[in-house]
Order: C-alpha cells, then sequence, then structure tokens
C-alpha cells in the first residue's frame, strides 16, 4: 500500500507512521527526517533546506519533489511505502499523484490526525530526541529517566531548533496556510480517513489500525 500521512506538525503522525510501516514492512519516509540529514551531512539539499526549515518555512516544492521522487524509485519501494510529511502543498500531491501514476501504484488511503492548538503546542514543546540515535522523548509524556540522556544508548538529548515556541507558532500558520487544503483534495478524491490524534500513542494506534483495516491492510 501507498500511505500517506497528513495533518499539522506535533499531532503524532511520526510515531504512528513509523509503527505502521513497521507491521506493513515498508519503508517510512519522513521528508522532515530526510532532511535533517542532509543537513547533518551538509548536501546541496541540506544547504539549501536548512534555512527554511529553522524559521519553520516550507522548503520549495522542486527541491521536495525531486528528494521524494528519488526515494520511491529505490527498490525497497516497490512494495508500498509509509510517507510522513510529504506532500505539504498541493503541487506536492499534483506531482505525487503522477509519479505515482506512472509506477500504476496510486496513493491507497490518506490518514487525516488532527488535534486541537493547545495539544499540538504541548506535544512539540515537550519534545526532545536523541543526538546519537534519533530516539525521541517528552518532558511530560515520555521522559527519559536520567533527565538528559538517552534510555536507549546514553546519547545526548536535545530539542529541534524548530520546537521553540515562535517557530512552532510559524510552522502552524504555515500548516494552515498551505497544507490543510490537502485535506479536502484527498477528500474529493475518496482517499481521506480522519484520526482524532489527540488521545494515547496507544489509543490513536488502533484507530489507525481499524482505518487500514477498511482500505486491505494485507494487501500490500
Ligand atoms: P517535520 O519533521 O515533518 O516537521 O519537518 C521539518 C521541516 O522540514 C518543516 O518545517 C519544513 O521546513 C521541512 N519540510 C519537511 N517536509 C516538507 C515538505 N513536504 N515540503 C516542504 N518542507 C518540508
Amino acid at each position: 500500500m501507498q500511505i500517506v500521512f497528513l495533518g499539522p506538525p506535533g499531532v503524532g503522525k511520526g510515531t504512528q507512521a513509523k509503527g505502521v510501516a513497521a507491521e506493513q514492512g515498508v519503508p517510512h519516509i519522513s521528508s522532515g527526517d530526510m532532511l535533517r540529514e542532509a543537513v547533518s551531512e551538509r548536501t546541496p539539499t541540506g544547504l539549501k533546506g536548512k534555512t527554511y526549515m529553522d524559521s519553520g518555512k516550507l522548503v520549495p516544492d522542486d527541491v521536495m519533489i525531486d528528494l521524494i521522487a528519488d526515494r520511491i524509485a529505490r527498490p525497497d519501494c516497490a512494495r508500498g511505502f509509509v510517507l510522513d510529511g510529504f506532500p505539504r502543498t498541493l503541487a506536492q500531491a499534483e506531482a505525487l499523484a503522477s509519479m505515482l501514476q506512472a509506477k500504476g501504484r496510486p496513493v491507497s488511503v490518506v490518514l487525516y490526525f488532527d488535534a486541537d492548538e493547545a495539544t499540538i503546542v504541548e506535544r512539540l514543546s515537550g519534545r526532545r530526541l536523541c543526538r546519537s540515535c534519533g530516539a525521541g522523548y517528552h518532558v511530560k509524556f515520555m521522559p527519559p529517566k536520567n533527565g538528559t540522556t538517552c534510555d536507549k544508548c546514553g546519547g545526548e538529548l536535545y530539542q529541534r531548533a524548530d520546537d521553540k515556541a515562535a517557530t512552532i507558532k510559524e510552522r502552524l500558520q504555515v500548516y494552515q496556510k498551505q497544507t490543510a487544503a490537502l485535506i479536502q483534495y484527498y477528500r474529493d478524491r475518496g482517499l481521506l480517513k480522519q484520526i482524532p490524534g489527540g488521545a494515547s500513542v496507544e489509543q490513536v494506534g488502533q484507530k489507525v489500525r481499524e482505518a487500514l483495516g477498511g482500505v486491505g491492510a494485507r494487501k500490500v
């Protein structure tokens, strides 16, 4: 299946997307993770993307479309994939549709996660990541045992530059202005399934499984 995860930043898409990809045995493609890797490796894409990312703005469509087109052309995507964070604009959605049409494997379903703004801001501002293994924590909901180091590998925990209050506000505005239109776009195409993202990881996971059950989760 070709599954798209849609929703505002901080709604919990990433956590669920990883779980679904593991269950289905297909790659989890997070555009944000790919960009952060490109930034840390100082590739041309990373150098182009960094300023936009740090300020909470979207990286230009042409950069993103090339990045994702290359990724889904790899052999590990032949049986499907989970896209997390892409598309984020109508131009990206149209580009994705034509890439997949060319492969004869259109988008199977779009899971749209929603939560109220206060929940999103609380989730984003408390989020911490391990610099070594990438594990995610939350100062309130999933605190690391030792306070400042990773439970899994002992690595240093840090806060993403774009998870600071001013940038969170900008990211939410950008989502409303540029990404929210995709809800109607995919609804019009009969692909949208709405998932309430405000509950616990387990409860949201259950809803995700129910939603995917209806689109033939086994037919990857
Ligand atoms: P995320 O980890 O998904 O919150 O993405 C972090 C940042 O990467 C975003 O705030 C954007 O600057 C950039 N980004 C990720 N995915 C996209 C995309 N599909 N289009 C444009 N920018 C993106």
